[in-house]
């Protein structure tokens, strides 16, 4: 079962520029949180992660923790490497995360020096990498100083693991302070990985986009389908196999009447513009030209391959805007 790229792999995709970066990703990356764990087979987590390399998408988003079990996402993926995308290598964006917790004791998780150098060396013997192309903070850490977290951030650049480094799920102004140790340190934060969807604006009450603007960094925004919510998969009611069942992230209560409400106005919305509801809501985060890109979750090689052809109709107009901004609600 040699895999072959596709060849016509860069035909049809675009690649947005991280601020002001050299690194550039597509508007849609692929997420190994959920669907990568041990519990799920390793061959549909191949043909996944296959068919977004052959659909353009070279970058995949990891993290210490993800799975379950933890580790075991970086593990799956570094199979999958090995066997499929090691040839690569040079073509992927690879990012892996630390800051929740991992491992027991002190120095299992939040923002030490010795945590995240740790941490990154156990990612990179998990995946079979000599380096990552972007290592997170993955949380601010309320007690180290920010010094010492961003230290650690630029010392893994030094030392070959990370070629750069980013930041998620600080608000706009630890992020400023965190652009600003970094650009003296002489490593420029160049993404922020922050949430994002129709049902979760905070970004923009918090002028996040603003602030990664003028310290010259990316965004790059995770969970914008609401981890499933705003999809089709629960219009008529929970499958079996859905993450509300499978997993403890999403549950049952989140799916309100008035949630389900807007999210068939939205699905009914999506209908005319001849889309797919997950579609719609990819477009609609994507609509802000700093949005660098977004990472999305895919249980199977349809839901990949649905949410990559939202690409082909990204225009809203004025009116559609203004009839999601009814729904789009938190
Ligand atoms: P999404 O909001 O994209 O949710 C993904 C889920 O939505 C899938 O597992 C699937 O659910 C469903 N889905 C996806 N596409 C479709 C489709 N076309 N039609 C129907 N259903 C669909 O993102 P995730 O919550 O999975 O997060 C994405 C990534 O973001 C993570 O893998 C991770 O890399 C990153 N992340 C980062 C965090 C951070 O703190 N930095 C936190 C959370 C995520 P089902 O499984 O039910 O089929």
């Amino acid at each position: 079962d040699t895999y072959h790229a596709a060849t016509g792999r860069y035909d049809s995709m675009t690649y947005n520029r991280a601020g002001r970066s050299g690194l550039r990703l597509p508007p849609i990356s692929l997420g190994l949180w959920h669907n990568f764990g041990h519990e799920r087979p390793w061959q549909r987590q191949r043909d996944i992660v296959r068919r977004a390399f052959d659909l353009g998408v070279i970058h995949f988003d990891l993290a210490n923790n993800y799975g379950p079990p933890p580790g075991s996402a970086e593990e799956n993926f570094g199979r999958i490497f090995a066997a499929d995308l090691a040839p690569y290598r040079d073509e992927l964006v690879i990012s892996t995360k630390a800051g929740y917790d991992m491992w027991p004791g002190p120095y299992g998780e939040w923002g030490s020096r010795k945590y995240l150098i740790a941490s990154l060396d156990q990612s990179l013997r998990r995946m079979g990498l000599d380096y990552v192309d972007i290592f997170y903070h993955h949380r601010p850490d309320p007690d180290t100083p920010l010094e010492e977290t961003m230290g650690a951030l630029d010392a893994v650049v030094r030392a070959g693991k990370a070629q750069y480094v980013a930041i998620s799920n600080y608000n706009a102004e630890q992020t400023e302070k965190a652009a600003a140790i970094l650009r003296d340190l002489g490593t420029p934060l160049v993404l922020h990985q922050p949430s994002y969807s129709m049902v979760n604006r905070w970004i923009e009450r918090d002028h996040l986009l603003d602030t990664l603007e003028k310290v010259g960094a990316g965004c790059i925004a995770y969970s914008p389908l609401a981890q499933g919510l705003l999809t089709n998969r629960y219009l008529n009611g929970v499958p079996d196999d859905s993450r509300v069942r499978t997993s403890r992230f999403l549950n049952e209560e989140q799916l309100s009447d008035t949630t389900m409400t807007k999210v068939q106005a939205l699905n009914d919305i999506a209908a005319r513009r001849g889309q797919s509801l997950a579609q719609l809501a990819l477009v609609w985060a994507l609509r802000d030209p700093r949005m660098t890109s977004l990472i999305i979750g895919a249980s199977s090689v349809e839901q990949l391959e649905n949410n990559i052809a939202a690409l082909d109709n990204v225009e809203l107009s004025d009116a559609e805007l203004a009839e999601i901004e009814q729904y789009a609600t938190e």
